[in-house]
């Protein structure tokens, strides 16, 4: 969990904040923490809106304007995470769905196999596994939550702030110049390599070379459904897909609108120009869900995530820590899968190590 400590600096430094660099979920839930405990928190992220890959665009559908998630398709809640508020994720969960903000979507995808040139069709295949989550203003919203929970105390963010040095000083960190009690970086590890000074990314074993899969997401709308019903569809051995979200069915209001995860190596090859994959997917959709060619839709876009999800995990540590400098990394990466909740558990964690060292 933590690097050792070695001739670092002394005790933080009289009311420098906490310093969070990355507005995703793992980030949100650090401040959080953070903030409830009474420790000055700075959140900086370069986005202009919080949410990182659990972020989503706003669009005109038939059922109205809607935000449909191009990240996260949904999130799960492991099952030795039980209990009430305060208790995990489940409680965080179990609190988001009292207000409304979380719903369960669905235990049970479709599963095709192959292209529908080869005669893959959405045909009664199912998996049913856990519950998955969906909110039905976009994923987007739980972390707007984290930062301003209706009578709790708002997180301060500064949107926009594309962070380029963390320093280690001999009177603590520093964020572009400005000094820190600790530092946290709340980001994939590739991002946080290029930030944290080199000693530190070597003792927390974060590089820039740790390998994430790509991923695009092809998203588009028609004036009605012309799919039979399916919530999502797992799709396997397709050059084209991975995976298929019935986004209305999943925020629970109907829109008609279709997303699509790009399989790896094509969304790998089409980084540069991802509206390049929008028709050959679009095409693929009719064929694969209805046996039928696609219909025209009302609009269709791409969206590329360049660092979707690692490829290595940091398995058996919640998040890194450098006791010598009070530099800190969290994210999906400290755990032991690539997920939502992988990452609030983490931001969760480390908020409360740092809470108990600097809260008054
Ligand atoms: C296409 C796709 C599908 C997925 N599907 C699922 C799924 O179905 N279920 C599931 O549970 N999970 C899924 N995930 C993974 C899930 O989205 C992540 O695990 C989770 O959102 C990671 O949160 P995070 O806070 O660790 O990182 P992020 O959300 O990546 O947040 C990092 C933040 O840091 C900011 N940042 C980075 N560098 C800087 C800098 N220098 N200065 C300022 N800000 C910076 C970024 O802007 C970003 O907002 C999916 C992800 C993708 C992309």
């Amino acid at each position: 969990m933590s690097a050792p400590a070695g001739d670092g600096p002394g005790p933080a430094a009289t009311g420098a904040p906490v310093v969070v660099v990355g507005a995703g979920i793992a980030g949100a839930a650090c401040a959080r923490v953070l903030t409830d405990a009474g420790v000055p928190v700075r959140l900086l992220d370069r986005g202009r809106r919080p949410g990182g890959r659990m972020s989503g665009r706003r669009v005109e559908t038939t059922a109205g304007v809607r935000v449909t998630d191009l990240g996260a398709s949904y999130f799960t809640v492991s099952e030795g995470s039980a209990g009430g508020p305060g208790a995990g994720f489940a409680g965080q969960v179990a609190d988001w769905e009292a207000r409304g903000l979380a719903r369960r979507w669905t235990d049970t995808f479709a599963v095709l196999r192959g292209r529908a040139a080869d005669g893959a069709r959405l045909d009664g295949t199912t998996s049913t596994g856990p519950w998955r989550w969906g909110a039905p203003a976009g994923l987007r919203s739980l972390v707007d939550d984290l930062l301003a929970p209706p009578g709790g105390v708002a997180v301060p963010l500064e949107s926009g702030t594309d962070v380029e040095t963390v320093e280690a000083g001999a009177d603590g960190p520093a964020v572009d110049g400005r000094r820190a009690a600790a530092v946290v970086l709340a980001m994939p590890d590739p991002q946080a390599a290029d930030l944290l000074p080199r000693m530190v990314a070597t003792r927390l074993d974060v590089s820039a070379r740790w390998h994430y899969r790509p991923s695009i997401a092809v998203y588009a709308a028609w004036p009605q459904r012309w799919w039979p019903d399916f919530d999502g569809a797992f799709v396997n051995d397709n050059d084209l897909l991975t995976f298929l979200a019935d986004d209305g069915a999943r925020r629970g209001d109907g829109a008609p609108v279709l997303v699509a995860h790009t399989a790896p190596d094509l969304s790998a090859d089409h980084l540069d120009d991802p509206v390049a994959v929008v028709a050959p997917v679009v095409a693929e959709l009719g064929p694969l869900l209805a046996g039928r060619p696609t219909p025209v839709p009302s609009w269709n876009r791409a969206h590329r995530w360049s660092l979707a999800q690692p490829y290595r995990q940091h398995a058996e540590e919640p998040f890194g820590l450098d006791e010598a400098t009070r530099i800190a990394v969290c994210g999906d990466s400290w755990g032991r899968t690539s997920k939502v909740e992988t990452a609030w558990a983490s931001g969760t964690a480390l908020g409360r190590e740092l809470a108990g060292r600097l809260a008054p």
